[in-house]
Formats: C-alpha cells, structure tokens, sequence
C-alpha cells in the first residue's frame, strides 16, 4: 500500500520526481539545473513545433504580431532565461530539495482539511497575481525599467522562448517571493505542484505569438478578465499596460489595462488611439 502511495506521489508531480531521482543518482546542484533546463527546452520547443510547423495552417491567421522572429532575439532570450532558471534552482529548488529545507508543504489531505486544501490553490494563484501586478507596476518605474527590467522589454515581438528572459535581480525577485511563503503557509504537495504547473503555463502562455483563445471568450463578461497572450503582447507593445499575470482585474482597477478588440495581427495605430 506504501509503495503505491509513493508511485501515486510521483505521478502527480513528474518534476518532483525527476528532483528525487537527480538526488538519489548524486546528481546535485547540476542535476537539479539540468532538469529545469529539460523543462523549459521541453516546453518551449514543443509549443513552437505545434503553433508554428504543425498547426501553422490553423494558427497563422491567429499570429498578433505581423513580424518574424530574429535568430539574434531568440538567442538572447535563451541566454537569459538560462540565467532565470539558474538562480531558481540556487535560490529555491536546491535549499529546498537537498538540504530539506524546513518548509510547510504537508502531504496528507486531512492534516488542514479539505476547505484549505482546495481553496489554497486560488490563494496561491491571487497572492502571485496580486505580487507580480506591483512588482511589474515597480520594475516600470524610471530607474528600474532602465537598469533592470529593460531585458524583458528589448523582445518587442515575444517569442515562446522569452518566457523567463528576465534580468538576474528581477529573476531574484519573481522567485524568492515563494520562499517564505513555502515556510509560513501550510500548502498540500498536489497544490504546490498544479500551482507550480499554471504559473508555467501561464509564463509560455503570455508569449506564444499567436491567440488560442476564441474572442467569444476573450470578450464576454467573465472571460475578460483573463490574461491571454494578446494581453501580454500588447504589454510588450505599449509597455504601459497589462501590468497582470493570470488576470486582469488589478489592471482594470488601476486604470492600466488596455483592451484590442480589433483584428489580429494588431493593427498599431489602433493600439495608440
Ligand atoms: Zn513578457
Ligand atoms: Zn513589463
């Protein structure tokens, strides 16, 4: 029964597994790295193999920009996010994974109930959202988007690639914000790991280049609240809006969130009016 609990665990959580098994093979610091680099090379080259060779028949009509990548512009997008997933393994992964860094992470469902268990989950998700709304609000700032948040923004038009292509301190930031968090709150294991798995998504998801979602939903009443990929382009656009991850109600309430309605590719000078 123990040991098929344990396989249950490390279904649930392919990550977590490949963790313990770079542990177990002696594989340190380097081990957990590489891991991380298998997942975002993984991701990235596979959103880019279906959106842009297989289904490019369906997508291209869905691309926002109407521009090419540059070899140059990827190659630096990979350089930094190397970079990114570099300092999330020292800063978070390895104190945790190799030295069991003390933290609240629990396993068994009925050690906070089941109200927490499901509703930890969207505290998550709001928290994240609700730190990197103002972190972004700051990093726009003079000073900072000059000597830091530059990196992100020199992608004008995103590439899947560009996910993580931050500078090393806003690296720093967007991930030393769960540290404390993983220490404080109690959070189940499974929670953790579909956190873990929308904030991914959501990181390729802002970056694709084209727009999956259909504007019956993008437009209606609920789902305009959503991020979608065309939100966060517009943010690499205009850089003074869509300031918002997952969501865009802060945007909305902070009056930085600016809407396209029109067709795709976007049409710049309907942007600027
Ligand atoms: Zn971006
Ligand atoms: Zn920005």
């Amino acid at each position: 029964m123990n040991s098929v609990k344990i396989v249950a665990v490390h279904i649930a959580d392919f990550s977590n597994y490949f963790h313990d098994l770079a542990r177990f093979k002696g594989l340190d610091f380097f081990g957990f790295y590489f891991i991380e680099l298998c997942k975002y090379f993984l991701s990235a080259i596979l959103i880019w193999f279906l959106i842009y060779k297989v289904f490019w028949p369906f997508t291209k009509s869905r691309r926002i920009q109407n521009k090419d990548f540059l070899f140059s512009e990827i190659a630096r997008e990979i350089f930094f996010s190397l970079s990114h997933l570099l300092i999330a393994v020292a800063i978070l992964i390895y104190p945790i994974k190799k030295y069991y860094l003390h933290t609240a992470i629990y396993y068994s469902t009925s050690q906070h109930g089941y109200l927490w268990f499901c509703t930890s989950f969207f505290f998550l998700i709001l928290l994240h959202e609700s730190f990197f709304y103002w972190s972004h609000y700051l990093l726009h700032t003079d000073f900072m988007y000059r000597s830091i948040h530059f990196v992100h923004h020199k992608s004008k038009n995103p590439s899947p690639f560009s996910s993580y292509c931050l500078h090393p301190v806003e690296s720093f930031l967007q991930i030393i914000w769960l540290l404390p968090v993983l220490i404080l709150i109690p959070i189940h294991f499974y929670v953790l790991s579909a956190f873990l798995g929308a904030a991914l998504l959501v990181a390729f998801g802002g970056h694709l280049g084209v727009e999956l979602y259909p504007r019956s939903l993008t437009q209606s009443r609920w789902g305009k609240y959503l991020g979608s990929a065309t939100y966060h382009n517009i943010h690499h656009i205009t850089e003074a809006h869509n300031l918002g991850l997952y969501f865009r109600f802060w945007d909305f309430w902070m009056g930085t969130d600016l809407t396209y309605t029109g067709n795709l590719p976007i049409s710049h000078e309907a942007l600027s009016k």
